[in-house]
């Protein structure tokens, strides 16, 4: 049987024999009590999976390893910044998370509670997420490099009884505070004030914790020794709540449940990641994103592999450090977003070829569109596979894609293959909501119930999950508000966001198309496109490009024609400019509607999530040039 027929046989069993095909999955989990039904979707659109099993995910990621793997590495923590390695093994990880449990219970937070985690990538923000999974609590990890603003309207929105967090980080080599910036958020907010727990790692100027503060060492030194059992919850008790991205729009309270969260990971871990029991994996994100909290976190840990967890830039001490961390332990899987392998393209292929990267069977990337171009690139430099993948902080793991555990399907560069397991997908056109054939483009949808592991709800509001997810046409489908085609052979592409779309001349094209074609020139880094408001058209496209450092650069009318030569006339920018940078969220996203709002004179509004604030000058000055 070859991969294809193979992924076609197990794809449509998990949609047509949902409940055959999850229950079976099922069994890679522990349960305390067996669940009584595999689905229950008597209340669209929200779905239950395993109804009245009872389970915990700390149990399933820890204690149940201590047996088999007891002295296996768990957790591999690698700093450039503060120039630290250490390697932590199943039992004492065992050992940490329940004196941190612990901990937890003297403080008073029990099953439902939210506990609020904004930490920078050390190991004590892995035990915390557990240690609250292990008591029922409920956690929200808030990225580090989120600052007060942002910190305050997700403790407003979650509303935790206590705020874990440290005295400081370092980025780049620079101390970068945490404390000072949660005590500027909690003087903003406005429910209940919660305790702070402070770990302290010597690196912020001023003394911290402070008086009514909690110092993380000298309170869990107290627990040592200590154990607490698992607490068993039903299958969708909320595990935790996760903020999107706010590319688009304020930030969405992401909730997922426990037990189709673990079964769906555990799931992806076998046949997309191809990661076995024993495997080291290497998610180069942030634990407070999807990405993170998936596959840097839960889901190794769930199989019982390594996972390495890295402080640091990609880039620093120089843009080698990644692959020398893949050569030095033997990492079988990496995974990191389009925008890091750019970073690492402009710096040359050298960097890569040289470590011994023979452990390394896969690379993953995700989180934007993967121009065919860094593709290619990325594909020959490691001699493949580089596997697209694309979800969303509200799937939590993969819509479409390639498996690599199951046996490769053909590749091809620019597509995320096909959807996953479970995902019935559709594509409709956005005006008429009927289905499009082959190489046209639409909306993607996907028909519920959404897949276990999925977003159960919006944190607190149901209303809100309803209303923003399903009510786009008479019948409830989840939009993923982004624009996609598929091909003869079915494979899928990313075409941009679905507001973003640019109408010229009555001519849909994908922000992504205009993207493609810029970045298909090789002295192109990146690019970004956006439809500005025309009299005559409708919409004219405004393009905006950074240059590759070490080839010759191109002139603004030879981008423009590789546009109009690659798509056609009508789509060749009215304006181009080449630009030092682009204003991107802090998880490495293109902000088009800053960019577009600037480009029409308009106010960007508030943006809390963007990295760097003065990207968005370097737009203003750009325009100011047309
Ligand atoms: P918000 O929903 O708050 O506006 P966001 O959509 O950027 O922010 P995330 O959940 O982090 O928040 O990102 C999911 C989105 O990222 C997808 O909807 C899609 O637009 C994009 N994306 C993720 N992976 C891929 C991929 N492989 N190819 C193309 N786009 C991708
Ligand atoms: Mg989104």
């Amino acid at each position: 049987m070859n991969n294809r027929a193979n992924y076609e046989a197990i794809y449509r069993r998990s949609i047509t024999d949902r409940s055959g095909f999850w229950q079976e999955q099922a069994a890679f989990i522990d349960w305390a009590t067996p669940f009584d039904q595999v689905l229950d979707y008597s209340r669209p659109p929200f779905a239950r999976w395993f109804v009245n099993g009872t389970t915990n995910i700390c149990y399933n990621a820890v204690d149940r390893h201590l047996a088999e793997r007891g002295d296996q590495t768990a957790i591999l923590w690698v700093s450039t910044e503060v120039d630290c390695r250490q390697q932590i093994s199943y039992r004492q990880l065992y050992r940490q998370v329940n004196e941190m449990a612990s901990l937890l219970v003297e403080l008073g937070i029990g099953a439902g509670d939210r506990v609020l985690i904004y930490l920078p990538m050390i190991p004590e923000a892995i035990i915390a997420m557990l240690a609250c999974v292990r008591i029922g609590a409920v956690h929200s990890v808030v990225f580090g490099g989120f600052a007060a603003l942002a910190l305050a309207s997700r403790i407003d929105d979650a509303s935790p009884k206590l705020v874990i967090t440290a005295d400081a980080g370092m980025r780049g080599g620079k101390v970068a505070p945490y404390k000072p910036l949660l005590d500027a958020g909690l003087a903003a907010v406005t429910v209940a004030k919660p305790k702070v727990l402070v770990i302290n790692r010597g690196l912020a100027s001023e003394p911290h914790p402070i008086a009514g503060e909690i110092d993380y060492h000298q309170a869990v030194a107290r627990h040592a020794g200590q154990e607490v059992a698992p607490v068993w919850v039903e299958s969708s008790h909320p595990s935790y709540i996760l903020y999107t991205s706010g590319t688009t729009g304020k930030p969405k309270g992401i909730q997922r449940d426990t037990g189709g969260h673990m079964v769906a990971l555990r799931m992806s871990m076998r046949y997309i990641y191809g990661v076995e029991p024993g495997d080291v994996m290497f998610a180069g994100s942030d634990i407070g994103w999807v990405v993170g909290h998936s596959y840097i976190v839960y889901a190794p840990l769930l199989t019982g592999a390594t996972t390495l967890l890295y402080e640091g830039l990609p880039i620093r001490p120089d843009p080698g450090i990644w692959w020398s961390l893949v050569a030095d332990y033997k990492v079988n899987c990496l995974f990191t977003s389009p925008t890091a392998i750019r970073l690492l393209k402009k710096t040359g292929v050298e960097w890569i070829h040289k470590y011994d990267l023979s452990s390394l069977r896969t690379l993953f990337l995700a989180g934007e569109p993967l121009d065919k171009e860094t593709h290619r690139w990325v594909n020959e430099a490691l001699h493949g596979p580089v596997i697209d993948n694309y979800w969303q902080t509200e799937t939590g793991w993969p819509i479409l894609t390639n498996f690599a555990g199951l046996g490769l399907m053909d590749l091809k560069f620019g597509s995320p293959t096909l959807p996953s397991f479970g995902y019935e997908t559709l594509l409709l056109n956005g005006v008429t909501g009927e289905p499009v054939g082959a190489h046209t483009k639409g909306s993607l949808m996907i028909r519920p119930p959404l897949p276990p592991g999925c977003m159960t709800t919006v944190w607190n509001n149901d209303q809100a999950f309803v209303n923003t997810y399903f009510s786009r046409y008479q019948e409830p489908l989840y939009a993923t508000f982004d624009y996609a085609l598929y091909d003869e052979d079915g494979y899928f592409f990313i075409m941009g966001r679905d507001d973003d779309v640019i109408n010229v001349a009555g001519h849909r094209l994908g922000t992504r198309e205009v993207e493609e074609a810029l970045c298909s020139h090789p002295g192109v880094a990146e690019a970004a496109a956006v439809g500005i408001k025309d009299d005559l058209k409708g919409q004219e496209i405004e393009a905006f490009v950074v240059l590759m450092s070490h080839t010759t650069p191109p002139t603004v009318e030879e981008l423009k024609n590789v546009v109009a030569r690659q798509i056609g006339g009508i789509a060749k920018p009215k304006y181009l400019h080449i630009v030092s940078s682009l204003p991107k969220t802090r998880s490495g996203k293109v902000i088009r509607r800053a960019i577009l709002a600037i480009a029409e004179g308009r106010d960007p509004g508030e943006l809390p999530t963007i990295e760097d604030s003065k990207t968005l000058e370097v737009i203003r000055d750009a325009i100011r040039e047309r």
